[in-house]
């Protein structure tokens, strides 16, 4: 008897192998004719990327024919193409080899173990659903298209970089990696700016100067930060978060500097809903669309275009191997940091960090600027330090820790009070 003759009553009586997870039959299994397959629904429990989540799996005749995440807390907008995509690609192939998608591969890999708990669940055999979807035939021949700016990545910096290119005038294709747009920017709390609307009506705007600003970042960094590239983005930040606001992306003004940082001026504004943040990144790029804009998701640019010392376009490739040839004025690259990248990061840091990422930055525009002989002068890199807080709550002197530890003259030690790393990792400012 192969696996897909197995009748209802091995169903019942197959035993669950179950590793940290949970699995039930969330419907008994039809009492269908001998020989007639599995059919039935099955529950599965699995930790996803935020929190725990349940995933039911619908069998007719040992043929997947429906996967549903009933539970989860993923993030919105960051895990929306996991969680929809990898059930649809799941039934559509009745394999669970199918690809994670980019941005998200926990979620999609928590979705991949929860329907392979309920196929063991179901008394079946998980080998027979391992089949690889065949792939797209895909021509030899890339696709050639031209603009005036191409975008690379729609994180914070692309889709600003993107619309702004667009309102001017120019033709502009956006590429990101992953199946939705934000990137490591819908983590963020949010930005910091001078003199935005927000702080006008707050009555804040004109009492504290750029200048003031960029000499108290500076103090805090110990110099370490590029103060021409310091200058250029707070003298625009406030006129960028009220553009941000009226194409797709309201903020609200906290009134104080970021808690974790120090005592500096007010300039610290958030998203104006934390909870749905991603969706603003989804609504400045169909912005983008509506105003003629093109995107291209799960399209990684992979290599810049460049003649006689000019950067003549970008060559990109989709998630399921088509390629683009596209010719462009100007190439954009917004690919965001490299803490997705553990060899960059050895190459760069010296030793393995934990980061904070969402998978997909891991490096490529440095890594095609360097292919090309740019890109080799002083590279900007953010070490963005981020506190645990075993056991303390706000209120409980956790702000203050944090401040101590961002503080570029603190030293940082373990319980052996020991130095674990070198203090200047801490290079919180661009
Ligand atoms: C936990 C945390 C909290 C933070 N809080 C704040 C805060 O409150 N305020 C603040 O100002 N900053 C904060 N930051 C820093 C801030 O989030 C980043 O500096 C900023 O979001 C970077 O934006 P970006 O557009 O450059 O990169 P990202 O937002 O990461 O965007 C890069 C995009 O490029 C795409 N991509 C990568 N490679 C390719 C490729 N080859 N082809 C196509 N697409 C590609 C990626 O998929 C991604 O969508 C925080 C960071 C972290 C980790």
């Amino acid at each position: 008897m192969n696996n897909y003759l197995r009748n209802t009553a091995l169903v019942l009586t197959a035993a669950a192998v179950l590793t940290g997870c949970s699995s039930a039959p969330a419907q008994p299994a039809e009492t269908a004719a001998a020989d007639a397959g599995v059919s039935g629904e099955f529950e599965s429990t699995v930790k996803g990327r935020n929190a725990d989540m349940t995933v039911k799996t619908t069998f007719e005749n040992s043929v997947i024919t429906k996967v549903e995440v009933t539970n989860h807390q993923e993030t919105s907008g960051v895990a929306d193409g996991a969680l929809e995509g990898v059930p649809a690609a799941i039934v559509e192939n009745n394999s669970i080899a199918v690809d994670s998608v980019s941005g998200a591969t926990i979620t999609s890999e928590a979705i991949k173990l929860a329907v392979s708990n309920a196929i063991t669940e179901a008394g079946l055999n998980v080998e027979d659903y391992q089949k690889a979807p065949e792939k797209q035939e895909t021509s030899a021949e890339a696709e050639k298209l031209t603009a005036d700016v191409v975008v690379v990545g729609a994180g914070g910096a692309g889709v600003s970089a993107a619309l702004t290119a667009l309102q001017e005038g120019a033709d502009v294709i956006l590429l990101e990696k992953s199946a939705v747009p934000g990137g490591v920017s819908v983590i963020a709390g949010g930005p910091m700016g001078i003199d935005s609307r927000l702080q006008k009506e707050a009555g804040v705007a004109g009492t504290f100067t750029v200048e003031e600003v960029l000499a108290y970042w500076q103090s805090y960094n110990a110099w370490m930060d590029d103060g021409m590239l310091f200058y250029n983005i707070a003298s625009q930040s406030g006129e960028t978060i009220d553009w941000l606001g009226e194409n797709g992306m309201p903020f609200v003004f906290m009134g104080t500097e970021q808690a974790a940082h120090a005592d500096g001026f007010p300039t610290y504004h958030i998203y104006a809903d934390q909870e749905n943040k991603a969706q603003y990144y989804v609504d400045v790029v169909n912005n983008f669309e509506a105003q003629g804009g093109k995107v291209y998701y799960q399209t990684a640019a992979y290599e810049l275009k460049a003649e006689n010392d000019k950067i003549t376009g970008v060559k990109a490739r989709s998630a399921d191997g088509k390629e683009y040839d596209i010719d462009a004025d100007a190439v954009i690259l917004c690919t965001g940091g490299f803490g997705a990248n553990a060899d960059m990061i050895e190459e760069q840091v010296g030793f393995p960090l934990e980061t904070f990422t969402t998978g997909t930055q891991t490096g490529d525009g440095a890594t095609m600027s360097q292919a090309i002989g740019a890109g080799k002068g002083k590279t900007i890199q953010q070490y963005h330090g981020v506190t645990s807080y075993s056991g303390i709550q706000t209120g409980q002197g956790k702000d203050e820790i944090a401040k101590a530890i961002y503080l570029a003259s603190s030293l940082w030690v373990n319980r052996r009070a020991s130095r674990f790393a070198p203090e200047d990792l801490n290079y919180d400012t661009a």
